[in-house]
Order: C-alpha cells, then structure tokens, then sequence
C-alpha cells in the first residue's frame, strides 16, 4: 500500500509539464488525485489513464483560473467526486513574454491571476475542504531568488507574491497542523521552456549549464521533492522556500 494511501490530492495544471508529474507521483504513492486542467480536458484525460495504468485512482476537473479565474467554480467541480483535500498542489502557471517595455497590462494582470490570485483563492474558497494535518505545495520558481533573467521579472514577481503567501500562510493554517511549503523549480523540460530548450542544441547546452548537476531538470524532479512534503516524513517543514533548481542558484 502506498504512503499516501487513503488521502485526497489536488494537483492545479496537471494536464501537462510539472503539475502532470506531480499528479502521476502522488497517484503512484497511493493517493486519490483530481486532475485540474485549464483548456486540455485531452491531456488531463491522459493524465488520469497514466495514474489508473499504475493502479491509481484520479480524476479530472477542468476550470479556468486567468482572466477571469474561478477558483469556487473549480471547488464546485472537485465536490462532485470527492468530499476533502488532504494534499493541495498550486502548480498551475503561466510565463510571461519578455520585457518591460514589451509587457501590456492585460498580459501582467493575467499571469498575476493564474500564479498569484488562483492560489490565493483557491485555498480561501477550499478552507473548509482542506482536512487538518494537510498539506499546501505552491509550486514557485528559482526566478523569486535570482536577477538571472531580468526581463522575466513580471513573472518573477508573481513567484515573489506566491512565496509571501507561502509563509503567511504556514502560520495561519499551522493550528490545523497543515504545513504549506513552495517548492521553486529551475529550469525543467515541459511546454513552458521549449522556446528555450528545443530551439537549437546550444539553447539546450546552455540550459543545462546553468544547473550545478550540469543537465536540464526533468518533471520528476520536483514531483519526488513535491512527494516528500506531502507525505508523513514531511511533517515538519513548513512556510519554507524549498530549492529545486538543481542548484542554478549557487
Ligand atoms: P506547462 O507545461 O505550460 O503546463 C501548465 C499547466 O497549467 C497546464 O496544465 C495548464 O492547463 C495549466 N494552466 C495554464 N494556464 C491556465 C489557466 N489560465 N487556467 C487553468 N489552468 C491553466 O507548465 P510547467 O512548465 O509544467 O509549469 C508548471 C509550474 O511550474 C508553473 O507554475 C511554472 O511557473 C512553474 N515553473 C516551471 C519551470 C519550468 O522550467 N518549466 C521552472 C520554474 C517554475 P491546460 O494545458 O489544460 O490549459
């Protein structure tokens, strides 16, 4: 039987990239796992079958969380298949086109409202479906700690504001014995870095150059440290800025 066997997990963008990693991890430690997805109720589906062919139980949700999000809405949903959420996943995240001078109001408004404000009120409107002992995982980013790609810093901020909410968070919800931690990744191959990564070899080589460990950061990287959290050996960390970059901040 898995470590997380009997528990109820929410993964937010597990169609794809990291959140789909997440979500297989969790099904294979023995959790049951709503797949949320925006748009690709295809590539959620998917998910689920992945976690079902390990012997895992999951299912999907889909609901938008940009302009405008609806975080009751995706409650709405989670409560026809579940009745409470043991483990919550804020993965759900969208980049930014570079630059200041580039960057429109409409495009900084939506990337603070899928990584920003989605987490914010998913957790505020999932307060009662949250089980005390839970835990909260905001997937942040190396980019909160490090100037390395200043044109990216509207998406950075939003990774600032996520960990601020993190560790306030930690406090509010540490009488229930829930830990909320975020865990920033560096640069993973999903859909959000192909631009970067499968443009040409040298984009590749100078990705994986970044990285202490010399390579490019693979989904199961951050599901493995997303996992230990949520599980009991991660019972005493919390309102912490876990680093899984692979050491790119050093
Ligand atoms: P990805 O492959 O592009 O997947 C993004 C996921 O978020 C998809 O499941 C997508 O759902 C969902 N999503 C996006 N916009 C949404 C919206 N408006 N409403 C609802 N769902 C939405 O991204 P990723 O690379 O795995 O990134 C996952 C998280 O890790 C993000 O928070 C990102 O900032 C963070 N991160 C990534 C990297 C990296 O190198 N990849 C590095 C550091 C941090 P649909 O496809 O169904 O619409």
């Amino acid at each position: 039987m898995g470590v997380l066997a009997g528990r109820t997990a929410l993964v937010t963008g597990a169609s794809r990239g990291i959140g789909r990693g997440i979500a297989e991890r969790l099904g294979r430690d023995g959790a049951r796992v709503a797949v949320h997805y925006g748009r690709n109720e295809t590539a959620a589906k998917e998910t689920v079958a992945a976690i079902e062919a390990t012997g895992g139980s999951a299912f999907a949700i889909g609901t938008e969380l940009g302009l405008p999000g609806d975080a009751e809405a995706l409650w709405k949903e989670f409560d026809r298949h579940a009745d409470g959420v043991d483990i919550l996943v804020n993965n759900a995240g969208i980049g930014t086109t570079p630059g200041l001078d580039v960057i429109s109001e409409e495009e900084y408004d939506r990337v603070f409202a899928v990584n920003a404000k989605a987490p914010f009120f998913i957790v505020k409107h999932g307060l009662d479906r949250l089980r005390d002992g839970g835990r909260i995982v905001n997937i942040s980013s190396g980019l909160a700690r490090t100037a390395v790609f200043p044109h990216l810093m509207a998406y950075a901020m939003t990774k600032g504001a996520l960990d601020v909410f993190s560790r306030d968070l930690s406090k509010v919800l540490g009488p229930r014995g829930i830990t909320v931690n975020s865990v920033a990744p560096g640069i993973i191959d999903t859909d959000n870095t192909a631009d970067l990564l499968h443009g040409t070899e040298e984009g590749w080589a100078q990705a994986a150059a970044v990285s202490a460990l010399g390579r490019v950061g693979e989904t199961a990287d951050v599901a493995d440290v997303v996992a230990f959290l949520a599980s009991d050996g991660g019972r005493w960390v919390t309102g912490s800025w876990v680093d899984a970059t692979g050491g790119s901040l050093t």
